[in-house]
């Protein structure tokens, strides 16, 4: 039985702790905070809870390889409800609007009849979305099956085309401003068309839904499974440094003193982290290296508010796309951010009240100016009292129900997720994929080092929750082929 020391209790973290301990192993999860989950959690605010992660979980469709995955590590299963919001995305603009639910024919149809001018690029768009629900593993009228490999291959072509093209140049083949609106806005204008097509295929595939609790309850069960396996999960215990003697780690120095000593190490923090604190910058993989070199991938991060509102007066389901006023973008330099609803959540509000809250992207010269910024409580205080009240101007302007009874809860920024899950510039994805990039999974392993292993969404762009647990169940099948090995050269010495 080895001892695996696993540092972080994000999801990449608790699924390399859960899947050790399932091959019969023993892991000890440290994590910095008290609360396990990393990016993954939320927080209460005055009686509200404020979510701060899962928009769509890719792999709620059971017919699904990765729901699988989801079931092992206790996130999805037997008495878990999972919220599919109908519709999940709106886009309005002069009194026209467009949404997205969980239908693709009826998202078809919505387009048809908003744009019959654009049919051939609809016909062409829509079949390329189709072709991604059979790739990620869909199949059936209704996605109520797994799909074939026939089918998975004959989706191809209708993919290809999309390959060389960017959120932004997908947006202009369409002439209708609604249609453009919605591709424009749902992630950045220069991400891979191809990853928003990925988005719409997960979303009216049935693939992209939340479940219930959201992102803490979810940290909490597989935290749970982590405990109900044996595991040690070890809470506001910080790891300083591994320690190494001839090319392999011997040991975490823990935060605060102390060193435990282990047979196997997994790093899940950021990369950028990684190197540079709890091992030498130089031992960065030179693929990973070559990333964060590579101009077009772009890192990105968010700022962020929350109001309580009366649950009556909510203008609309789901996620609602609001485009940023020319005389305001001084203050929020965006054209659109995310405002989002969280009334089928009762729980996480007093009767009758449900929490808004508006999600608006930044660049990564941006997140870094919000981390430079917080050093000066004073003026980072005034910027997000700037943040908040541009934000409620906007979404009472457009929503005037709401002018009465919005109460400003929290404005959170890069600053944040740099303070609490240590990530580098405030990011909490990957790269962003850019046109004419297909992911690609970059090895778990340390060159010249043995048996420390990485485990983060950052070895594959654009990262996300099913990477990070994919990621942490691969680096326990690395630990068990080396097992494998080590055994079979012991047995054969003792021949
Ligand atoms: C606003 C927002 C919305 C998102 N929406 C979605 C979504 O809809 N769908 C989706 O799939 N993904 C979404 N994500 C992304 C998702 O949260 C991340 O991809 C995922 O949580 C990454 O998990 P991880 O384990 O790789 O890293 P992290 O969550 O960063 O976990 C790393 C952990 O390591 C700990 N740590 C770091 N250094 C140390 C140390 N020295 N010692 C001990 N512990 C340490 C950190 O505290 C942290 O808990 C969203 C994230 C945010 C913030």
């Amino acid at each position: 039985m080895a001892r695996i020391a696993i540092i972080g209790a994000g999801v990449a973290g608790l699924s390399a702790g859960i899947y050790a301990q399932r091959s019969g192993h023993n892991a000890t999860v440290y994590e910095t905070h008290f609360r396990a989950g990393g990016n993954l959690t939320g927080w209460d605010r005055r009686g509200y809870h404020i979510d701060n992660c899962i928009h769509w979980l890719t792999g709620t469709n059971p017919v699904t390889d990765t729901y699988k995955t989801w079931q092992e590590l206790g996130v999805l299963g037997e008495g878990v409800a999972v919220h599919r919001s109908e519709p999940m995305f709106t886009f309005e603009k002069d009194g026209e609007r467009l949404s997205l639910g969980q239908s693709l024919d009826q998202f078809e149809q919505d387009l048809l009849t908003l744009s019959p001018r654009d049919e051939r690029e609809i016909r062409s768009f829509v079949g390329a979305i189709r072709g991604f629900q059979r790739i990620s593993g869909i199949g059936g009228e209704k996605n109520n099956r797994p799909a074939t490999a026939a089918e998975k291959l004959a989706a191809i072509p209708a993919i290809a085309r999309y390959y060389g093209m960017s959120t932004g140049a997908l947006a202009q083949r369409f002439s209708h401003p609604v249609i453009v609106g919605l591709l424009e806005s749902m992630m950045t204008d220069s991400f891979s068309a191809l990853a928003l097509l990925l988005v719409f295929a997960t979303i009216t595939g049935g693939n992209g839904g939340v479940p219930e609790g959201a992102s803490v309850a979810m940290a909490e069960r597989m935290s749970a499974r982590f405990l109900s396996l044996g595991g040690s999960l070890r809470l506001g215990q910080g790891v300083e440094r591994i320690n190494l003697k001839g090319g392999r780690g011997v040991s975490v120095t823990l935060e605060g003193g102390g060193a435990e000593s282990a047979d196997y190490f997994i790093v899940t923090a950021d990369p950028a982290v990684t190197f540079g604190k709890l091992l030498d910058k130089g031992l960065m993989p030179r693929q990973l290296q070559r990333q964060y070199e590579d101009a077009r991938l772009q890192r990105f991060s968010s700022y962020h508010c929350a109001f309580a509102c009366d649950a009556d007066a909510l203008p609309f389901r789901g996620d609602a796309v609001i485009e940023v006023p020319k005389a305001l973008r001084d203050v929020l330099p965006a054209e659109y951010f995310l405002v989002r609803e969280f009334s089928h959540e009762e729980s996480f509000a007093p009767k009758g009240r449900t929490v808004l809250q508006a999600m608006i992207y930044c660049r990564e010269d941006e997140a870094r100016e919000f981390i430079a910024l917080s050093g000066d409580r004073e003026a980072y205080g005034e910027r997000k009292r700037q943040i908040a009240l541009a934000v409620e101007r906007i979404v009472t302007q457009k929503y005037p129900a709401l002018s009465h009874g919005l109460e400003l809860l929290d404005v959170w920024t890069p600053a944040t997720y740099h303070r609490y899950v240590h990530s580098e510039m405030g990011s909490w994805m990957s790269f962003a994929l850019p046109a004419g990039r297909l992911p690609r999974r970059i090895s778990p392993r340390i060159k010249g080092l043995e048996n420390v292993l990485l485990a983060t969404q950052w070895l594959q762009a654009p990262g996300g929750l099913p990477i990070a647990a994919t990621v942490g169940k691969e680096a326990i099948g690395a630990i068990l082929k080396m097992e494998r090995w080590r055994g079979a050269a012991q047995s054969s010495a003792s021949i």
